[in-house]
Formats: structure tokens, sequence, C-alpha cells
């Protein structure tokens, strides 16, 4: 049976069709030209080469803007509902390539309060406790703390909530319904919170009284939030964000994005190693059921995701990608020996994560912004 395609801020499911996304939501795909304008200062971009950011709304309108000396600056963030994996890292590991290409300010937001008033199950101590650990992850992927900010909505309600009300006050119920499907059942904080989540989009416009360009590098779920940052904020006076989509790191079972409520199929930053190493090895592939089909028959890396995991972050080298891919279909390899490959490399990466992690907990006091 065909699975629906789901796509939602709270829900990934089913074969996700990009083409199709892109245009239900009123995406741009990003085009030869805006490529090459981009390339200039970023170099050769892995994430850009393979098209893993793909999409946008109003770029050409934020490099227009810097190319006229009004620099812009970076938002996104995460829901802290449990340990960050590895498919989160990846708007973060751009994020941070912008940063330096463009030498600009960047907030991230960690939206616990929306995981308290979206997950029946996390407390406002769960939530506050996976915030902590989620800034770690962030971070231990090295940034300068002068130029990036991360917002706990909780910790920095305060100057949060303030501006929070502006965008509220010109929210209306129909529109968050229509956007996020809200019901009669649904908790009346849960429909407040896409206000809370459009204030980093001009928070700095506010901390500057002028308006400020913002640039949201997120993975392309997380979109209706931003269109109603992008209803509302010219209302209020500021720019409407601009926006950069990247792809879903697909989970290592059977489809869908990696997800923390699957932590069989999820790898997370905090896994040790034989958890990787089980994890990647029960992985789903596209291989045959046994080794004289696949060696006759080829496997399929266009549904594998171990394939994937190379694509995405754990293979650099184009020539080398592709003759994993050819070789794959020719039956050269087999499925036991790609996913140790792949198993020793996520090993070696997380091992040095980890160390990076522990080193952030004496600099986070930098990092977190508080009132
Ligand atoms: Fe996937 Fe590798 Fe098996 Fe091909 S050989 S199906 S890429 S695990």
């Amino acid at each position: 049976m065909k699975e629906t395609m789901i796509v939602t801020p709270w829900e990934v499911k089913g074969k996700i069709n990009y083409d199709k996304l892109v245009k239900n939501f009123g995406l741009n795909l990003i085009d030869e030209n805006l490529y090459k304008r981009l390339e200039k200062y970023l170099g050769d971009n892995f994430f850009l080469r393979r098209k893993i950011f793909f999409a946008h709304r109003d770029l050409d309108f934020i490099l227009n803007e810097f190319e006229k000396g009004n620099k812009f600056y970076l938002y996104n963030g995460r829901g802290p509902s449990g340990h960050t994996h590895i498919g989160h890292l990846i708007s973060f590991m751009f994020a941070k390539q912008l940063q330096e290409a463009f030498n600009v300010k960047y907030f991230i937001q960690l939206t616990d309060d929306e995981k308290f008033l979206f997950k029946e199950e996390l407390s406002l101590e769960d939530v506050e406790k996976f915030t902590y650990e989620n800034a770690l992850d962030i971070i231990a992927l090295g940034f300068d703390p002068e130029k990036t900010k991360i917002i706990s909505d909780l910790k920095y309600a305060k100057t949060m909530y303030k501006q929070a009300l502006r965008v509220a006050k010109k929210l209306t119920f129909s529109t968050a319904k229509a956007v996020f499907g809200f019901t009669n059942d649904t908790n009346v904080g849960s429909i407040f919170f896409t206000s809370m989540q459009s204030v980093p989009a001009f928070l700095e416009s506010v901390k500057q009284k002028k308006k400020i360009p913002c640039l949201i590098p997120h993975a392309i779920d997380q979109d209706p939030h931003f269109r109603v940052a992008r209803d509302i904020l010219p209302k209020l006076g500021f720019y409407k964000p601009a926006s950069i989509q990247c792809k879903f790191l697909p989970g290592l079972g059977k489809g869908g994005k990696m997800s923390s409520s699957e932590p069989n199929t999820a790898i997370f930053t905090t896994d040790n190693q034989k958890d990787i190493e089980r994890k990647v090895m029960n992985s789903f592939t596209g291989g045959k059921d046994t080794k004289e089909e696949q060696r006759k028959f080829g496997g399929e890396p266009e549904i594998c995701p171990v394939y994937q995991y190379f694509y995405f972050l754990f293979e650099e080298d184009d020539e080398k990608l592709k003759m994993l891919y050819n070789n794959c279909k020719k039956g050269k390899i087999l499925c036991g020996d790609c996913k140790k490959e792949l198993s020793k490399r996520i090993k070696k990466f997380l091992a040095e994560h980890q160390k990076k992690r522990m080193k952030a907990k004496k600099i986070i006091g930098k990092f977190m912004l508080e009132d």
C-alpha cells in the first residue's frame, strides 16, 4: 500500500516528494544563478553542491541587501524534546558555514516551551534538561560566542514574551488553525506558541532599532512557522524573514526522516560506540535478501538509508560516492561491508564530537541569553 506523505513541523511520514513539497509550500528551488552567487562567498560548499540545501524564500533579497552593505543575521533552532541526533546537526553546520562566509550574527532558539506544550509526556524539568544537553551539541560544533547566542524561550522569557505579544496580537486563531491544523482540543499554549517562534526573526531589529534582514536555514518541515512570521512581521514594520531549506536525513528504518521518537533508527550524539554499531548494522538497506542475489542483481542505493548517510554527511568525495553508487548497483559490494564502513565513520565522528561536547560544558554560559 502506498504510504501518504505527511510533512508538518511535528510529523514526517511516508516517501518524501520534495518537488511536491516545494510546490505545496510555495518555495523556490535554488537555481544555478543563485548557487553561483552563494559560491562567491562560500566557495565549493558540500551542502549546496549535493543539493541538501535546495530551496529558499527571498535568498536573492538577502544577497542583494548584503551587497548593498545591509548585513543580515542568521536564525534557526531546535525543539529540545530529547537528545540531538545527527540529522539535527545539518542545519547548524550549514549555518556555521554561512556565518563564517558572511561574518554575521546568529541566534539559535531552543523552543523548550513548545516541547512542553506539545508533548504530553514531557515535564518542564525534562525540557530544561534537554535544552542544556542540546546546547552542548550546538556549541561542540565550534561557534564563536561573540557572534552566536542561544535562546531558551523559558530562560529568556522576559525579552521574548514582550515581543511575542506583538506577534500574537496580529495573529488570528483562524490563521493558526489553517497553517497548523489545530482543533478545539488543542491547548491554548500551543496556539500561542508560534508567536514565540517568530521573535528571533526580528529580535535583532528590535535590539538595534533598525530593520535588519534575517536568514533562516532550516529543515523543510519547519516551514509553516516561518510562513506565519513572514505574514505578520511586515505588519509590525520588519522585513519578512528569508529562508533556505534542507532535505531530511532519513532514519535507519524504512522511509521517513530520522526521528527522536524512534530511537532504534536514530543515531544520537550521546550514543556510545556499541549503540552506534548495533543501530547501523541493523539498518534497513536497499540490498537483496542473499549474497548471491546481491552479486547477481545489485542493490538499490536510491532507497537505502546507509547510502543516504554517506551522501548527507559521511563521504565528502563525489568520486568515491559515485563509485559506491555504481558498485552497489552492480552487486560489487555487500551490505554488511558497507554498513561496517559507515559505522566506523560515524563512530569516529561522534567520538570527536563527544569530546568537544564535554568541553562545551565549561563555556556554555558565554552562549546562553538570559534575563
Ligand atoms: Fe545500501 Fe551499501 Fe547495501 Fe548498496 S551495498 S544497498 S548502498 S548498504
